[in-house]
């Protein structure tokens, strides 16, 4: 049955376990065929479309609030977009939460070195104090993740894989995943993610109305 949305131009929000999510930006660099943004605004009864992209200081209000309302284990960049398309926002939030002790992870499709090309990213989060990364890798190769996710950039797999690696070298806890869609190459992702020292997770498939519906908020 369909959540009421109950709250507009969420920024911070809560989930079935016991994070915190974060939603700093719509823009993302992908435009992947299972996207949640086809067919809802929202999940957990949140909308999640953003009349304004939050400045951090508005970001870290939020997560004030939401730990007011009760204790959460980590806070995760997530959203209805991808966070490191706001690169200075997600390095400046993390520091804030690593000086109060609170575990940062990040949930990205892996395009954070095409976006930000001047940019160390992996070590730039690394040095701001990010815990973990979940990186959206969805295929085993780079013909089904274009068809798939159909990023804006060329080459995006490689850089997906490489990011991910880079991560892992800097100590994020990083695990890759894949949505599986009909067809997706689960263990030719799990065999990838192995090589590269990362952990696996397989996600839902989320669809209108269907059993998965509203768990799952980025790819
Ligand atoms: S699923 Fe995630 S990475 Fe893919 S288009 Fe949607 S927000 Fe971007």
């Amino acid at each position: 049955m369909t959540q009421p949305l109950t709250r507009t131009d969420t920024i911070a929000y809560r989930g079935s376990g016991s994070a915190i999510y974060l939603n700093i930006t719509n823009r993302c660099s992908s435009d992947c065929e299972f996207c949640l943004r086809e067919w809802t605004d929202g999940v957990y009864g949140e909308v999640l479309t953003l009349t304004h992209e939050p400045e951090p200081d508005e970001v870290t209000q939020a997560v004030e609030l939401e730990f007011l309302a009760g204790p959460a284990d980590e806070v995760v960049f997530c959203g209805f977009g991808e966070p490191t398309m706001r690169l200075d926002v997600v390095l400046a939030v993390t520091e804030w939460l690593r000086l109060r002790r609170i575990p940062a992870r990040l949930d990205t499709n892996g395009h954070g070195r095409l976006l930000n090309p001047d940019v160390d990213v992996p070590a730039a989060l690394a040095a701001a104090g990010l815990r973990a990364v979940t990186v959206s890798l969805n295929a085993a190769d780079p013909q089904s993740y274009d068809r798939i996710c159909r990023p804006l950039f060329g080459k995006a797999y490689r850089a997906v894989i490489q990011f991910a690696e880079q991560c892992v070298q800097h100590d994020i806890q990083t695990t890759l995943t894949a949505v599986d869609y009909p067809g997706a190459e689960l263990a030719g992702c799990e065999t990838i993610a192995t090589a590269l020292g990362a952990a696996f997770r397989a996600r839902g498939l989320a669809t209108p109305g269907g059993r998965d519906r509203a768990k799952k908020t980025e790819a």
